[in-house]
């Protein structure tokens, strides 16, 4: 399977497509079409349903895209949040110049200064990947996108969630418990002026990141109160010093503690993220590795920093979802700064500026890895085994004939389910048949249709995608029988089963 394939099912089926698409589009822009909609909120629901329940002190806010320029003087953005690039002096092609060594040398180089990345290139003779040209010195670009906010105030779209937060930490501490450790979550835009955006919604210029920011006091990071409950649970990493042998190690929680002197507060939420991940999002475990950053690959204000990567076929191998940062009081002492705001809070009888850890997750890279990694080919037909709670609708309902009282019968099954909130694709059009594969290929993951039997007693039958197994279901115990499937319940288990001649 490849990118262009995923390309070319979500732009005829309606999962996202490239933005102002009739006026030939923008590099870096797309829009998400009605299943691909459907799929993000799915994803954002469950992001939030999650992390927000690991504690009752963490919330969720909602702030401005647009913030003032000394936001960001004060974050450091407006100075470090730079790319290198490299100009071609032939056809005058602009490319990250570490992508492009790294193209060349199959090797990452995130993290170089400008003068190192050139010497790369002068040593390896690495030209203009368009036109083979000679290229410039290596030069810096802020990836903000500056505005104007009426006629002379300076402003910028923000480049993370992030600050939405830090700017508003203050209030919200004071308006609620005053008690840390204390979560701010956003879900929402992020703008970032790549120079070379690429792999469909993996790298954009207008992306969604989910952020969970979370205060603590930095004297009991050593501790956190559920540590015990994850103490043995198993950590996929890879960190630096198993790059050379390309080996990911599993280390429980306790021995990630131990051997890579890693603070049990940070290592608690590697495990909830991970549990994110495999439990309850079911990625198979050997997909999933958290990587450790190096000292010159991670963010100067980043204590301890370590990614979330899927390995994706498509795109050469594992590849960055999201991190989990450290960022130490570096942000909160900024603002402190620069707005001469107190950011100092009283707790446990000290005062102290708040330490910060940050889960930050990149929707559509999300959204894009379930389309990569659950899509399948076979025999007879291709389809998306999304995780059950991730595909865009709960549940397909088909009439079998539009006769016989059958429309009116399926139009009450269809309001049964919507009424308990479940997410229904109705289709009354062509063979049962060929509407199975149009779910299959939408990644619905059951299908339950209206035949004559059910004028006579009252079931429906419900079909399982991945099996292709069917059984008969009373509607008294539809609407049950489906929470369960979608909770990963065994088709099996929810009915009487369909043999081959009644299908
Ligand atoms: P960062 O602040 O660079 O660590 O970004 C946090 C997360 O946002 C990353 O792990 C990605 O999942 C996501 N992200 C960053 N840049 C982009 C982009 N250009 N397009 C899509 N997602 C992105």
């Amino acid at each position: 399977m490849t990118k262009e394939k995923i390309e070319e099912i979500a732009r005829r089926r309606g999962f996202f497509w490239q933005s102002s698409e009739i006026y030939g589009g923008l590099s870096g822009f797309y829009d998400y079409a009605h299943l691909g909609t459907l799929m993000k909120r799915k994803w954002e629901n469950l992001w939030r349903d999650f992390f927000l329940n690991l504690s009752d002190d963490f919330f969720e806010i909602d702030t401005v895209n647009v913030m003032p320029e000394n936001v960001f003087l004060a974050s450091g953005h407006l100075k470090s949040f730079v790319d290198p690039i490299v100009k071609c002096k032939k056809c005058k092609n602009m490319e990250r110049a570490d992508h492009i060594i790294e193209e060349n040398l199959k090797e990452n180089f995130e993290g170089l200064t400008p003068k190192e990345l050139d010497d790369l290139i002068k040593k390896h003779n690495i030209k203009c990947p368009k036109c083979n040209g000679e290229l410039e010195e290596v030069g810096i670009l802020n990836m903000m996108f500056p505005l104007d906010v009426g006629f002379d105030t300076k402003a910028y779209l923000r480049p993370e969630t992030a600050q939405g937060v830090y700017v508003n930490f203050r209030r919200e501490f004071e308006s609620l418990r005053k008690r840390l450790p204390f979560g701010l979550a956003i879900i929402g835009k992020a703008y970032r002026n790549e120079i070379s955006p690429r792999n469909l919604l993996m790298r954009m210029r207008e992306f969604t990141q989910a952020e969970l920011q979370i205060f603590f006091d930095p004297e009991k990071i050593e501790d956190h109160e559920k540590f015990h409950e994850v103490s043995k649970y198993p950590l996929r990493l890879f960190p630096v010093e198993e790059r050379k042998h390309n080996k990911i190690v599993e280390l429980t929680c306790d021995e990630a503690v131990k051997r890579l002197h890693l603070p049990k507060f940070y290592v608690y939420h590697l495990a909830k993220v991970q549990q994110f991940y495999l439990d309850l999002i079911k990625i198979p475990k050997e997909l999933f590795r958290f990587r450790q950053l190096s000292d010159e690959e991670k963010a100067f204000y980043n204590k301890y920093h370590w990614d979330m990567e899927l390995y994706m076929e498509n795109l050469g191998g594992f590849k960055e979802i999201g991190g989990v940062h450290y960022r130490t009081d570096n942000d909160l002492k900024g603002h402190e700064n620069i707005s001469k705001q107190d950011m100092i809070v009283f707790v446990d009888g000290r005062k102290f500026i708040p330490h910060v850890l940050e889960l930050s997750f990149g929707v559509d890279r999300n959204v894009y890895a379930l389309m990569e990694l659950f899509y399948k080919e076979e025999k007879d037909r291709s389809l998306f085994t999304f995780p059950r709670i991730l595909s865009p609708y709960d549940c397909a309902i088909f009439p079998l004939v539009n006769k016989d009282n059958i429309p009116e019968k399926s139009a009450e099954v269809k309001k049964l389910l919507h009424d308990m909130k479940f997410s229904i694709f109705f289709d009354d059009s062509g063979s049962i048949g060929r509407r199975y594969r149009r779910m299959d290929e939408i990644g619905v993951p059951c299908c339950v249709t209206v035949d004559h039997k059910t004028l006579e007693d009252d079931t429906v039958t419900l079909r399982d995608r991945d099996s292709m197994k069917q059984v008969r279901v009373k509607i008294k115990d539809l609407r049950g029988s489906l929470y369960k499937f979608l909770q990963g319940e065994e088709i099996e288990k929810l009915g009487q089963a369909v043999t081959k001649s009644e299908e």
